[in-house]
């Protein structure tokens, strides 16, 4: 993906967003010796671990470890994915990225602009109509009626759209906005046949729908009269900037609260969601008036891990959730599901029992399938076969789709005890459906032998780098010949880190060629390689000054090589002991162990005269 933009606009987008500023315009840093620091914002804690370093530019937090360059940050904390990041720093310094620089690219971003504009403009309009004007007396009536706050309206902008045709036709005349560009918002239809247009919202409570940076991109107009013949909800069509089934309402003003849970509590409208935010459960999101789709999970899983599905306790709710497990399941998130009791939605029940019974509610969220299998067996008469067969089949369909054997097996168990069956009879039903409906991660071996495999790796399980391997990333990162003179010293097997000793070969590789990266650009390299850009930003974040790093790396390099031999040692006196060796492998390594003793002498007796005062 880095691919679409050019390693010279990375680094000007990168030299044009100072750290500091960027990650300053949302943690208050206190300036510490050279760096900055404050508290992190990607764990919580009490005193500042948080570090930003203004000399190569990145940041490191010492509490949970997490740190990277200005890309990282924005990424992280706004949940972005790389190329999100880089348009979003882009945007930040007001550089063009060149792959949009085509004559197509650019009329459809400045389309986009204007329509972004229109949006912003007229959100603030309905907004002081709702605040101020007579048109918005119904609006103001409803909204004191269902108790939401004047906090609320504030916070989610939320206006009211005048009951007329030509509201919006006339204000958009009066701000010279071209009504085929307001048509092309949303905001006004054009009369078929004719050139005159008319407003979509008349009479209605406005919901300003937003992308996750806050910018409205599109509204929900609900109905404020008691009229059965129109819908109850008006929303904004499909437009540039509007995708129904990519939006999340509320996502703006919950990301950070996302982030902070790990869990993401799904509700269904934008009541729903203002109440619950307001009554202080503010990991929340409202997909935009459609089921959840792949997009909306996979957005999600950026910010969580799990998904709290809080739908109404009615029957069209319940379906809703049972609709939305796959494409949950398939981002990787894991799924509960909190039933309001007693046939209420989110919004009454806040109402009637208060915030802090919600928060229980939502803690208490049973597991999908428990929720499931309840549901099936009460909209199922388990007392006949007929019944009880079409439970086990519906609820294998969709514990199929976990592709988790150990999950199957275990819900075999509960069915059968629910149903009354015998165990084993639910395990080969729930086989045979699986063979029909779930080859969809069928290569994925059963618990078991993962768990064997683990074993067998025991020995290469990832310790973090040595103090030595990270002082010799530390050198060739900032001196450039420290790495030619490093290519020469070194050989690649006295590294034991295997991340560690792709960065150090890169690295030695570029210096052969001459090629310069500074540190932050060779770190950016590494964008698709999460494992190496957190030793980099370890490695770049310690800025203990290297006085000379020439005889450093000399140093540096002579542990290595005597670590290397230890470890050597060590292996080979452990296979000595092997049965299986033959006379001659166990002849060898004896001769190689002794190889190593003398090497191991030769340096003492170095290191010895090195200490000695010349
Ligand atoms: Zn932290």
């Amino acid at each position: 993906v880095a691919g679409l933009v050019s390693p010279n606009t990375l680094e000007q987008i990168r030299a044009a967003n100072d750290i500091v500023d960027v990650v300053g315009a949302v943690v208050p840093l206190k300036r510490a010796g050279a760096n900055f620091r404050g508290l992190c914002p990607f764990h919580r804690e009490k005193t500042p671990s948080f570090n930003v370093h203004p000399g190569n530019q990145m940041f490191k937090c010492f509490g949970c470890g997490k740190g990277g360059d200005v890309f990282t940050f924005v990424r992280e904390y706004e949940g972005l994915d790389f190329m999100g990041a880089v348009r979003r720093l882009a945007e930040r310094a007001r550089i063009t990225l060149e792959f949009e620089n085509n004559p197509a690219a650019q009329q459809a971003r400045h389309i986009k602009e204007v329509l972004w504009q229109i949006h912003e403009q007229i959100t603030q309009r309905w907004h002081t109509v709702l605040l101020n004007d007579a048109a918005g007396q119904v609006a103001r009536d409803y909204l004191h009626k269902r108790g939401v706050t004047d906090e609320a309206v504030k916070l989610f902008r939320i206006g009211a759209a005048p009951e007329s045709w030509d509201d919006t036709v006339n204000w958009a005349r009066s701000k010279s906005h071209d009504l085929a560009v307001v048509e092309q918002a949303g905001l006004i239809i054009q009369k078929e046949g004719t050139d005159r247009h008319y407003d979509r919202f008349r009479g209605r409570l406005i919901f300003p729908i937003c992308d996750e940076q806050g910018r409205v991109i599109g509204f929900s107009g609900r109905i404020l009269s008691g009229d059965e013949k129109v819908a109850k909800y008006v929303n904004s069509p499909e437009t540039p900037i509007f995708t129904k089934g990519k939006v999340f309402f509320g996502l703006d003003k919950s990301k950070r609260a996302l982030l902070d849970a790990q869990t993401a509590v799904v509700c269904e409208g934008q009541l729903d969601l203002i109440s619950c935010y307001m009554a202080g459960v503010k990991n929340i999101v409202a997909p935009q008036g459609t089921a959840l789709t792949p997009d909306h999970a996979r957005i999600l899983k950026r910010y969580v891990e799990e998904v709290v599905l809080c739908f109404d306790a009615d029957n069209a709710g319940q379906k809703a959730a049972v609709r939305s497990l796959e494409p949950l399941l398939s981002a990787g998130l894991a799924v509960r599901v909190a039933a309001v009791p007693s046939g209420k939605d989110p919004d009454e029940f806040i109402k009637e029992h208060g915030g802090e019974a919600f928060q229980k509610l939502i803690a208490g969220a049973e597991g999908f399938f428990d929720f499931y299998l309840k549901r099936l067996c009460a909209t199922n008469d388990v007392r006949t076969d007929k019944g009880r067969m079409t439970v086990l089949r519906e609820f294998n369909e969709a514990l199929a789709k976990t592709g988790n054997a150990v999950l199957i097996d275990t819900y075999a168990q509960k069915a059968a005890q629910r149903l009354g069956v015998e165990a084993q009879s639910v395990r080969a039903e729930f086989k045979k459906v699986k063979a029909h409906v779930a080859p969809v991660r069928d290569d994925e071996p059963p618990l078991d032998d993962l768990a064997d495999e683990g074993a067998g790796q025991g020995e290469t399980v990832l310790e973090p780098p040595t103090t030595h391997e990270m002082q010799l990333l530390k050198i060739i990162l900032e001196h450039d010949e420290q790495a030619q003179a490093a290519a020469d010293l070194l050989q690649p097997e006295w590294i034991r880190h295997p991340v560690l000793l792709r960065l150090v070969e890169k690295r030695l590789t570029l210096a052969a060629r001459q090629e310069h990266r500074s540190a932050p650009a060779f770190y950016g390299e590494f964008q698709d390689d999460p494992a190496a850009q957190e030793i980099l930003s370890t490695a770049m974040a310690d800025d203990r000054p290297l006085p000379s790093p020439e005889v450093q790396l000399r140093d540096v390099v002579g542990w290595l090589r005597m670590e290397f031999f230890k470890r050597r040692a060590g292996e080979l006196r452990h296979a000595m002991v092997d049965p299986a060796l033959s006379d001659q492998q166990r002849a060898q390594a004896m001769r190689e162990l002794t190889e190593l003793r003398h090497i191991e002498k030769a340096a003492q007796i170095q290191s010895l005269q090195q200490r000695m005062p010349k």
